[in-house]
């Protein structure tokens, strides 16, 4: 990847509010990040962080209850938040393509595999319906799915979970996106099949240049494909960095944390959770202030309650804590 291009996407200063019976909820608190080309960007932290909220954001796909802003919303040279939805519709499948978590959400189960591949692209190219097949059934070998010419006229509830998540993939990929969200595909596959298809992705964003935007909470993934990596704690980014730094020099007693509960091979069972850091998380709802993470966190002090600074520890790393917390993986 070349660090010398212009981001294709700019995030500044994101907060997305959500309005409750109790208050409003503070989901995400004003996140800052950058991605270019050809670069693979994760996002790691518990359920609940705003992980999906910001890749929901950045696709325009927020409940209209939600309120979001940005400093900065650009996705190459657009200004996202100056989009009308007829707009934001041409990009999304285009230029910008998600995979959820869930395939079954996105995928209709009253039309075939093959009408849904080919509708992706007939939306948004002048393309004849034979050459939008032909692009079917490249895609769907490029994701690995054999026998592609049989699976076009296979419907949604015929195909396992992981061929589903495939064609899923196919499906984002039929336009060639610059910018590819996936929100944790996998979770809702077996262990296995998780691996091959987080692979798959790695390669095909390596193959097509894509910028890509991987929310996971496998953090032997993120060691393996991640350039960069944001770690968020409700709601807000307590540190980001290259993955190198992120791994060899985490700072963020969240980060520590998360990283001392890297599995072990051989040595943690199967669907054992990361990140099982005693303590709560605090609500959102209302005023918040100090370190969100403090009840949590070994090093809190009163200071903590206070505002807190962002320290950078280099020019592509940064955390937010009172402390100076020093680096090098935690025992
Ligand atoms: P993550 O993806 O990191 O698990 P989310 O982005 O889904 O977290 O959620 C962030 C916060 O926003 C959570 O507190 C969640 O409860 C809240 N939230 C998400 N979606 C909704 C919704 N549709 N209505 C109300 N609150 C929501
Ligand atoms: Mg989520």
């Amino acid at each position: 990847m070349t660090m010398t291009t212009e981001p294709i996407l700019k995030v500044e200063n994101l907060t997305i509010d959500v309005p409750m019976a109790q208050g409003t909820l503070h989901a995400v608190r004003g996140i800052d990040f950058e991605l270019r080309r050809g670069e693979t960007l994760c996002i790691v932290g518990e359920s609940g962080s705003g992980k999906s909220l910001t890749s929901l954001a950045l696709m325009g796909l927020l409940p209209k209850k939600m309120r979001c802003k940005a400093a900065r919303l650009d996705f190459s040279g657009v200004d996202l938040q100056r989009q009308t939805p007829k707009a934001m519709r041409a990009l999304r499948g285009d230029r910008m393509a998600m995979i959820f978590q869930e395939p079954m959400t996105s995928l209709n189960p009253a039309y075939t595999i093959g009408d849904q591949l080919m509708e992706a692209l007939l939306l948004h190219r002048p393309v004849s319906k034979a050459e939008a097949r032909e692009r079917a059934v490249e895609l769907l070998g490029k994701v690995g799915i054999t026998a592609a010419e049989s699976r076009l006229g296979q419907y949604p509830h015929q195909l396992s979970g992981g061929l589903r998540q495939r064609v899923m993939i196919a499906m984002a990929l039929m336009c060639e996106p610059e910018l590819i969200i996936a929100d944790e595909p996998t979770t809702a596959l077996d262990v296995t099949i998780q691996a091959q298809i987080l692979r798959l992705l790695a390669d095909l964003q390596r193959e097509m240049n894509m910028a890509m935007i991987l929310v996971t909470h496998d953090l032997g993934v993120v060691a393996r494909i991640a350039d960069k990596v944001v770690v968020m704690y409700a709601g807000e980014v307590v540190e980001n960095g290259s993955a190198r730094e992120i791994f060899e020099n985490p700072r963020h007693p969240y980060t520590q944390g998360l990283l001392r509960c890297i599995p072990v091979p051989g040595k943690t069972k199967p669907g054992e959770h990361l990140g099982s850091i005693p303590g709560i998380v605090p609500s959102l709802i209302g005023k918040v202030e100090g370190c969100a993470f403090r009840s949590r966190c070994e090093l809190a002090e009163d200071a903590c309650s206070s505002s807190v600074p962002v320290r950078r520890p280099g020019a592509d790393h940064a955390y937010r804590c009172i402390h100076d917390v020093p680096g090098g993986a935690p025992a």
